[in-house]
Parts: C-alpha cells; structure tokens; sequence
C-alpha cells in the first residue's frame, strides 16, 4: 500500500466514524473523534474514548491529559505527528463514564480497520479499558510499563502491545505521572524489541519493513546514561 493509499484508507474510515450510528454514543455525541497522525508510523497510541474537548474538536487528546501524552512523546524525542493516537471508541462516553463492553465492542470494526491499514509494530495502550481490548485479563497495575505479544484479534500475533496508564490518571492522582513517565522511556526499547520479533515470525514482512526509511526519530540519549543492552536502539532510526 503506497502512503496516499494508506491515507485515503484511513480518512475513508474516518468519514464512516463520523456517521457511525452502531452503539448509543452516537446519540450524545457533538463530534465522533476517529484519530489522527502519521500514518506511516511503527507506533499508534490508542486511549479509551474521548473526553469534553475531543467530543468538542473531534480530535484526540487535545484537553490537559493531551497535552501530558504530547509531553509523554517529547521525553523520548517523538512528536503527535511521528505516531497515530486513536481511542477504543470513537464517541465521547456521556459524562466521561468509562464505555461499556458492549460500545467498545460494536467500535471495534474501526479500530481493527484502522490498525490493519496502519499495520503498527507497537501498540501501546492508555488506561485499561484500552489494555483489556488488547491483552484481555490482564491488569494495569501488574503489566504497566511492559510489552506483550498481541493477544486479540485486533492485531495479528507477531504484533507487540505495551501498556501504560492513561495520562488522565496521573492529572487525579499525582503519583502516576513519575510512573507514566518512567514508562514511557521504555517505550523506544519496546518498538526495537517490537521490530526485531516481526523480524523473527514474519521474515518476508519484516524484510520490507526494515528497507523502509524510519518512522519515527531516534530518541535522545541520556547524558551520563550507562551504556545499556538498549543502547543500540538509540542509532536504529538515525
Ligand atoms: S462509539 Fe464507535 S460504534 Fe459507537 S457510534 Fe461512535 S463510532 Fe459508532
């Protein structure tokens, strides 16, 4: 799939998001927010539903906890524009109530469009109603700032999942922000580790993948870092 072909995949997904009527959410929305940014990108940040500001503008994180996820990219070199963030459903949950299984599922054709348009070697998830859809049963407080093998049927198996808590959490509880932001350092690593397993269960795609020009910048060193096992990450996107 050429870039323009991507694109054109991914706005003919938007323009049925926006007049998708499959779950009652559609009923209290002011704008569906189907999701935006690179669509070359290795990596796609997907939250659980839009808040006040997102149901205003109909783009995602564009309120407080939005400018936390632009601050999250910025500590590890990234901009908005080298990824694409999207959320488990695509209308906003009256009253910020957190979306119902049955809404995240009837959303789910559109996230599962969008993510095979897209074909992201990471996913990482915000908050966890955004890790149950991608790694059911398993809990934000145990698996937070790890990567796993995708386990539903949103992503094909040799794709990787990292889980985070959304960035609302740490805007209600204060503490999360210093563990959002020690996740997220990880978050390069786990897009290296995420590379190198397609490389190992899906050669022929991870050829063509890896003759690809990078996606995403490399991420700045740390002065007076060690050198570490994930140092040779620092050079893979130069
Ligand atoms: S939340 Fe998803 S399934 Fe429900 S109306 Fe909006 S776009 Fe359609």
């Amino acid at each position: 799939m050429t870039p323009d072909e991507r694109q054109g995949a991914l706005d003919s997904i938007a323009a049925e998001v926006r007049g998708c009527n499959a779950c009652r959410l559609h009923e209290t929305r002011t704008l569906a927010v189907p999701g935006e940014g690179n669509p070359e990108t290795e990596v796609v940040f997907v939250g659980e539903g839009p808040g006040f500001n997102e149901d205003r503008q109909g783009r995602p994180f564009v309120g407080a906890a939005g400018a936390f996820l632009t601050e999250l990219l910025g500590t590890v070199g990234w901009n908005r524009s080298d990824v694409f963030i999207t959320n488990v459903v695509k209308c906003r949950p009256p009253e910020n109530r957190d979306p119902e299984p049955d809404e995240i599922a009837a959303c789910a054709p559109h996230l599962r469009r969008q993510l095979s348009v897209i074909d992201p070697a990471l996913v990482v998830t915000l908050g966890r109603h955004s890790l149950g859809t991608f790694l059911p049963g398993a809990r934000i407080g145990q698996v937070h700032g790890t990567a796993r093998p995708a386990e539903s049927g949103l992503l094909p198996p040799e794709s990787t999942v990292f889980a985070m808590y959304h960035p609302a959490a740490a805007l209600h509880q204060g503490a999360l922000r210093r563990t959002l932001l020690d996740d997220m350092t990880a978050v390069p690593v786990a897009l290296r580790d995420a590379r190198e397993r397609r490389t190992a269960t899906a050669p022929a795609a991870a050829a063509t993948a890896a003759a690809a020009p990078a996606t995403v910048p490399a991420p700045p060193s740390v002065p007076g870092s060690d050198p570490d096992p994930a140092a040779d990450q620092l050079t893979l996107f130069a």
